[in-house]
Order: C-alpha cells, then structure tokens, then sequence
C-alpha cells in the first residue's frame, strides 16, 4: 500500500520527530532524565481518586457516570471552574466554560475553529511544542509574537497575506512557559490584547501551570484583563482560557476545560459534538468531588515540592555551568530554559549527554516554529530528586565545560 498516495495534505506535517526517537533511550535505567515534562507520580491524590470513583458508582449518580452525557461538561464542574475563575479575576457563568479532554484538545478545536490553511497563527519563539502539534494539523504558517516591538500591526497582517491567508489568532502561554518557564509581564499581556485588537483577531491563553506560582507577584489572567477592558463583560471579550487539571491533580483523568465569550463556547460545542461528544462522564464527576475536597491542600503539596526542586536546580546550575551559560529563573510551572553559547547545538549535545554523562533534556530546536533554537534547551524538574539535580547537573556542566574547550 502506498500510503503517502492517500494521505491528505494535512498529515504530511504529522512527522515524528528525532527528538523523540533519541528520547526512547530513556529507558535506560542509568539515565538521569530532566526531559519529561510530567507531574511526579508520588504526587497523584490516589487515594482521593479511588474514593470518589467508588462513591460516583455507588452514589445516585452511578447510573449517569457510566451514560453518554452533554457537550458542555458535568454542569457541578462547570460550576466549581466558574468558582475558581472568580478567584482569579475571571467573573463567567457556566455558559462560559467548556470542559475538554485535556486542555490539549482546545488547542486542536481551536486550530479547527479557525485556520484554513496558509492561514497565520502568532506564536512565540519558543513556544510549547504540543500546540504546534495540533495546529499543524490545519496547515497554517507561523508569525512571531513577542518581545514586544514597536513592530506594527500592519507587517503581521502583510506577511499573513504573502503567505496566502489571514491572521487567525495569536497564542500565549502567559504563566510558567513551557518550554522556558518565564511568565508574561502585565505589560506584555496588555501588549498582546492591543495588538489582538487591531488585528481584530482572538487571544489563546494557556494557563495549563497557573495554578503552580512559587514565589513572585501574580500577574492578572489575559482573560481578566480582556473583561476589564468591557466593564466585567466576559461576552464582549476575545480571550480563550485553557485550563487544565493535569498538573494539579492527575493527567491521566484527561479533564481540562476553556473559559470564553458563550458565543464562541457554543460554537466549541458543536466541534466537540461532532469529534467525541463529550469527555468522560465518570471522570468529570470524579475530579468534580476530588476538586471539590482536596483541590487546596493537592496544589499546596505540590508547589510545596516542586518549589524545593526548582531551588535546587537553579542552585546546581549556578555551581555547575561554566561562564557563557543563561538560563531563566522561574516564578512557577516545570521548566528551566537554558541558552548554550552561540554556535552550539542542543540536539548534538543531547546524544553526547546520554551516550557520556547519562543525563537528557529537551534539545530546544522543536519549540520553534521557525527552527532556530539550536543552541537551547529545556530542563524539567518536577520529576527529579535532590540527588539526580546535584549529580545530573553536574554532569552536564561538566560537558559542556569540555565542549567548549574542544
Ligand atoms: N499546554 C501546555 C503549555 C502544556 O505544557 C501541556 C501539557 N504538557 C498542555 C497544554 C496539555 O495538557 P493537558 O492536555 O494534559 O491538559
């Protein structure tokens, strides 16, 4: 069978990158990993989780967990997320939330919603690999968001144009970036929404790590700042808040959920009726009762832990990393961002570091949309002990300290 014959256009982008394949080694029981960008398992409110599928089941909603269920999402949810957004600034009614499997499958309904292809998405360089991922998928081309420049919008709308379409959307992950872990200033955030403005064009804001902010001054949502610019009017604005309870209570529940103007959220619907109907009912109930009981006290845990790891390894970089090394300083999220001297290459240096020092990251070259980003790379911590921190970072500046002698 000559299957590229079949193909359509869109799947000629859904290429498996080297990255993963060098990732597999992994395996290997000796290798320190920073790679994964993952929650620790030992972290997982599994006892909470197992309770409450026993209490969904045998509760007066056991028959209804196991049905098919609205598009929507399982309204008590629905109106849990709508407590939690007026915490943050996001007053909304439950017509304004949208639960999903995983905030992943926004991404996609989102790139379904609006990119024909050609058709542009502003994103950041780098931005989190997963979303190029889904948009890729509808054949669109990239234009960079940010620094901010003096840049004017007119040029974002001519380079859409050359390249046979319009600017569809700009995309942000405003809290904790993956993959480089900074945070968006407010400034930046207004930034963004004037530049949305006159392109009259929506804003993607990825709050998938907001919840885990260690240290630092919080930053109001986008979204918060979008219903402020229309006096508390969450339905005039132009925000999409992607939330997601993988980094807080379990990824593999596969529950995330948007926060949006009710019209767009309507149109969500009818995408989702179309793809899956709707997420799992069990388990909306189930993180409903878990959210609903040990939501505080699971994220305290865990900024507690992941706070004492982020320390550790920006403590181990300082100590390791010989002179023409940077890399940022988190507030919150997963992620250290490393920037190696010019002319370096992260990907080469990665089957360095795994056949030599036994030690992987993220080569930041695929969180690119344009490719650059050789000389770059992610380093996650949510996953690492003391010890690997110490012995794997240390490793790794003892590598590149030899590269740069070579
Ligand atoms: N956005 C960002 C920035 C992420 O890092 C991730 C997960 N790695 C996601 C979205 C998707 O998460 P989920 O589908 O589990 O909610």
């Amino acid at each position: 069978m000559d299957w590229e014959k079949v193909f359509a256009s869109r799947a000629m982008r859904m290429k498996a990158s080297e990255i993963r394949e060098l990732l597999k080694l992994l395996e290997q029981p000796d290798i320190i990993s920073f790679a994964g960008g993952i929650p620790d398992v030992a972290l997982f409110p599994k006892e909470a989780v197992s309770k409450a599928y026993g209490e969904v089941l045998a509760g007066d909603q056991g028959d209804a967990a196991l049905q098919y269920s609205v598009s929507e999402g399982y309204k008590p949810l629905r109106d849990w997320i709508v407590k939690e957004m007026a915490k943050i600034g996001i007053p909304c009614n439950a017509t304004n939330v949208f639960i999903t499997s995983g905030s992943q499958q926004v991404l996609d309904y989102l790139g379904k919603l609006f990119l024909s292809p050609n058709d542009t998405a502003l994103v950041t360089w780098p931005t989190y690999m997963g979303a190029l991922g889904a948009f890729n998928a509808y054949e669109p081309t990239y234009d960079k968001l940010l620094p901010m420049s003096n840049r004017p919008a007119s040029s974002y709308v001519d380079a859409a144009e050359k390249a046979g379409g319009r600017v569809k959307f700009a995309y942000a992950v405003a809290e904790f970036h993956n993959p480089t872990g900074e945070t968006m200033t407010k400034g930046e955030r207004e930034w963004l929404l004037d530049l949305a403005e006159t392109l009259d064009i929506p804003v993607v804001e990825d709050a998938a790590y907001q919840a885990l902010r260690y240290d630092g001054e919080t930053v109001p949502p986008i979204l918060a700042l979008d219903i402020a610019r229309h006096g508390g009017d969450i339905n005039k604005t132009r925000t999409f808040y992607c939330g997601s309870f993988s980094k807080t209570l379990a990824p593999g529940l596969r529950v995330g959920w948007v926060v949006a103007n009710e019209e767009v959220v309507r149109k969500l619907v009818l995408i989702k009726q179309a793809a899956d109907l709707h997420s799992s009912t069990i388990n909306q109930m189930v993180i409903g009762k878990v959210a609903d009981g040990v939501f505080a006290e699971q994220v305290e845990k865990i900024k507690r832990v992941y706070s004492h790891r982020r320390n550790q390894m920006l403590a181990a970089l300082q100590k390791s990393m010989p002179a023409g090394v940077e890399w940022t300083k988190p507030e919150g999220g997963m992620f250290v961002w490393v920037t190696l001297p010019k002319g370096m290459d992260g990907a080469a240096l990665l089957a360095k570091a795994i056949a030599e020092a036994k030690v992987a990251f993220v080569p930041g070259r695929a969180f690119h949309a344009d490719g650059s980003g050789q000389n770059t790379l992610r380093l996650s911590f949510s996953c690492a002990s003391d010890e690997m921190i110490e012995t794997g970072i240390s490793r790794l500046g003892s590598l590149i300290r030899s590269e740069l002698a070579a």
